[in-house]
């Protein structure tokens, strides 16, 4: 069977992550080293997560209690909770479903003189031009923060020029995940300088954690293969386990008790250290191969079905989701095919704030509601994806 996703991190790289908590290597020189390789401009700060960048970011610009923040209305849940422990108020901005981006009418109608700035994030991915929001941000005088966490691709994009801010993720199941870390680009060197003193007052993480999260995850890896995978399915169907739920309950970051303890620390070493040899070695070739994974399969749904983002501009198909009438029996359809879909549950819709539901994402509420995740990836075959267009485009029985 083939797993929903595979983990983009190699055997060398984990081996090296976990020689490089053993030995206990000195961080500063590691955050050095993979700032620059980022950006050798010096524009960057490396952090443990989008989400600790994040949380820095509004920490540092210190907005006026119920400051409301636009952000586009398909995140991952903690991105609304860190804007509301900050005393402001998330408000969510509609999408189009062809690219995912944000519908600019609907954007115009949520801003107040309370709002201060605007999260729109890249989805699955593609990357859309930041340049009608930006006109509009400058407009009426807010910041416009790139949520990038889905843009790696292997290529020299650091971000819209048009952005403020712009925030990478290179987490558990992003594309060159370092099992962890991001990068944030902030182009205010002042705000820069801000957020990177912030950070340095935080502990560090645990080299010994980060070592546990590399073995975590090499299991993991070792089960995601085709042939495992199948072996593993079966099994836990045998014991009754939801091994759907396991499995997106397992790549969550940050579950325990304390988030905010949990995010606010500096990242190990080790995971810097993984990071630099991820960025430094990009591989293209893995990510034009799943850029025509996904362009074959695009092209080959017939309507109703469609992905959504799908027209996003420069898309690579970080995941592939597939919008149809009846996501439950293409799951089991395709499952009994060999395909590992899910609805998936990491990314939520974002909430009008109370007593504004014409605010409501209608149009993101009917996506998510729709939504299939289908495997579809760099390490399947041309005539998987084949397969897989046809199992989508038969009726279910
Ligand atoms: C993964 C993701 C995040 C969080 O990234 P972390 O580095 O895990 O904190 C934020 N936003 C989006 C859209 C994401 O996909």
């Amino acid at each position: 069977m083939w797993a929903r996703l595979r983990l983009d991190i190699g055997w060398a790289d984990i081996f090296y992550g976990m020689v490089q908590s053993v030995i206990g290597v000195k961080r500063d020189a590691w955050q050095t080293r993979v700032e620059a390789v980022w950006s050798p401009r010096g524009a960057c700060l490396s952090t443990l997560s989008v989400r600790t960048g994040f949380d820095l970011l509004l920490g540092v610009l210190d907005f006026p209690p119920r400051s409301e923040i636009l952000i586009t209305a398909l995140t991952v849940r903690d991105m609304v909770g860190i804007i509301e422990h900050h005393g402001l108020v998330a408000v969510p901005i509609d999408l189009n479903c062809l690219d995912l981006a944000p519908d600019p009418k609907h954007l115009r109608s949520a801003i107040t003189p309370a709002c201060r700035a605007i999260v729109v994030a890249q989805y699955f991915g593609g990357r859309n031009s930041l340049e009608p929001i930006a006109r509009i941000a400058k407009e009426k005088g807010i910041l416009l923060i790139e949520d990038a966490a889905q843009a790696y691709t292997a290529d020299s994009y650091r971000g819209s020029p048009h952005a403020d801010v712009s925030l990478f993720s290179f987490g558990p199941i992003k594309t060159a995940s370092a099992l962890g870390g991001a990068m944030a680009m902030v182009r205010s060197p002042g705000v820069l300088a801000r957020m990177r003193e912030r950070q340095a007052a935080y502990p560090e993480q645990s080299r010994w954690a980060y070592l546990r999260r590399l073995m975590k995850y090499a299991v993991l890896k070792a089960l995601s293969c085709r042939f495992a995978y199948g072996r593993v399915v079966g099994v836990c169907r045998l014991f009754g386990v939801d091994y759907d739920g396991r499995i997106n309950a397992a790549v969550k970051g940050f579950a325990g008790a304390d988030f905010f303890d949990q995010i606010r620390r500096q990242p190990c070493a080790a995971l810097l250290a993984v990071m630099a040899r991820r960025l430094g070695r990009p591989n293209a070739a893995r990510m034009a191969v799943r850029r025509e994974n996904g362009t074959m399969l695009m092209e080959r749904l017939q309507p109703p079905l469609m992905c959504p983002g799908g027209r996003a501009a420069d898309h690579t198909f970080w995941v592939f989701p597939v919008w149809t009438s009846d996501s439950a029996a293409t799951i089991g359809k395709l499952r009994r095919l060999g395909f590992d879909a899910t609805q998936g549950d990491s990314m939520v819709v974002v909430d009008s704030p109370a007593g504004r539901s014409e605010l409501r994402a209608a149009g993101v509420e009917r996506i998510r509601a729709g939504w299939v995740f289908v495997p579809c990836y760099a390490e399947m075959p041309p005539g998987e994806i084949l397969r897989l267009a046809e199992a989508l485009s038969t009726r279910s029985d």
